[in-house]
């Protein structure tokens, strides 16, 4: 009886995950658990290298259950530390100049983040070294992009993560649990309600609901606004708690589409933040940079350090191209949005065929100095949801623009002048510096 009551509680979503899983791992890999980690599943495994060795197994069981899986070594069978490191540093070979500094390790997750210039070379001849590491430590790679140049606030993100490493396990279940569960209503409609950035610069969002959940699509904020209540997102006319958002999708981090998300985790919001890796980095950098500026100006925010803390850790990113399940009923698919670093377009794939968003959010046609342009081709759109900054004004083409822009500091340095370029800081300044520097 007591395993009926069990199966009774498990919803029909969730047994068919666990079902597919039992069935298709080899029973030399040891299955010890499988967990609802935010939108994946992670599988736990005394030995992964029955299951790295095929292939194609994970990524065919991924395709059956429709979600995205991730395999982890049970924390009984992973090496102690030192033995993992110096496994590590033994198989990287010498000219990555990997050092014992590049190597953390996150116990809670199971990972070992290591950092290095060369990303690629783990990944190379079908993941050699990325295998051979995992098979032989039990820690799960995760390899991170070295900058060429230190950053304080990319060292201090990593380090605040794997400090919090077990509240964010907790946080990433808690997300699981609401996101991996059968559909309750059966009368499906799709709602959009815009709450700022429409007929207007700053403060974008965007509400999208459906009968089984609510998604806020940016949360910005808007400075030159005269009134604190007109810098922020419209809320009020959506009239719902926050506590009943299921996730805040971030595009990009210009802070007028993102600069109000620790305001939410003020007002009590507990749940996601999905956003691409660099969004989620240059986010935090420009968050703390708006609390200090408004500080020093003598107009606080009505957030603080806390609550940037608390986004960054309820963040979950994601890459381009990677189909998430996001609610029970919504799929969210970030695209390249050649913007501004890690900017992304929203699709969103609501119900099974039900309705097709795509939300542009800041985007850039045509290919820059830095970044390739925005992607434009989507497997289905019912609803184009686009950002019209500068569509109604002809602009001079592109190395035009760049021969005319040259000529004039060339032409003033000539007469020992002196060149200001007043420009936005995130995006635009490094694409105006790539342009000087190959001028
Ligand atoms: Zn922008």
């Amino acid at each position: 009886m007591v395993g009926g009551y069990l199966v009774a509680l498990i919803d029909k979503v969730r047994l068919k995950i666990l079902e597919e899983i039992y069935k298709n791992i080899p029973p030399e890999a040891g299955l010890t658990k499988i967990e609802f980690e935010g939108p994946e599943i992670a599988i736990y495994l005394r030995d992964v290298k029955s299951v790295l060795e095929k292939e194609e197994l994970i990524k065919s069981i991924a395709k059956i259950i429709k979600k995205r899986v991730v395999v982890r070594v049970d924390e009984s069978s992973r090496k102690d530390f030192s033995d993992a490191l110096e496994i590590i540093l033994n198989e990287v070979p010498p000219d990555l100049g990997l050092t014992k500094e590049d190597v953390t390790f996150d116990e809670v997750l199971g990972e070992v983040i290591i950092k290095t210039t060369n990303p690629t070379a783990f990944f190379k001849d079908k993941r050699q070294l990325y295998n051979k590491i995992f098979m032989e430590t039990g820690w799960r790679p995760r390899i991170l992009r070295k900058p060429p140049l230190r950053s304080s606030i990319l060292e201090s993100t990593v380090k605040y993560l794997i400090s919090q490493s077990e509240a964010r396990r907790k946080i990433l279940r808690s997300v699981g649990d609401r996101i991996h569960r059968d559909t309750l209503f059966k009368d499906p409609y799709v709602r959009i309600t815009a709450l700022g950035g429409f007929q207007e610069v700053g403060r974008s969002s965007i509400l999208l609901e459906t009968q089984e959940s609510k998604i806020l699509l940016d949360f910005g904020y808007n400075p030159s606004a005269p009134t604190l209540k007109q810098s922020m997102p419209r809320l009020d006319v959506a009239n719902i708690p926050v506590e009943d958002i299921d996730a805040v999708v971030v595009t990009h981090a210009h802070l007028d589409h993102c600069g109000l998300v620790p305001l939410l985790f003020k007002f009590g919001y507990e749940g996601p933040v999905y956003a691409t890796e660099a969004t989620r980095d240059l986010m935090i950098l420009l968050q703390l940079d708006l609390l200090d500026i408004s500080k020093r100006e003598g107009k606080p925010l009505p957030f603080d350090l806390q609550d940037v803390h608390k986004a960054l850790l309820h963040t979950v990113t994601l890459k381009y191209g990677e189909v998430t399940d996001i609610a029970p009923d919504v799929r969210l698919t970030f695209y390249r949005a050649g913007h501004i670093l890690g900017s992304a377009i929203a699709h969103l794939h609501i119900g099974v065929g039900l309705h097709n968003i795509v939300y542009t959010s800041d985007f850039k046609y045509g290919k820059t100095r830095l970044l390739d342009e925005a992607h434009t081709e989507f497997p289905r759109v019912d609803t184009l949801l686009m950002e019209s900054t500068y569509g109604n004004a002809t602009q001079l083409p592109r190395d035009e623009a760049e021969a005319k822009f040259v000529d004039v500091i060339n032409r003033t340095l000539q007469r020992k002048g002196k060149v200001l370029i007043p420009t936005l800081a995130v995006g635009r300044a490094q694409e105006v510096l790539a342009i000087l520097a190959t001028a």
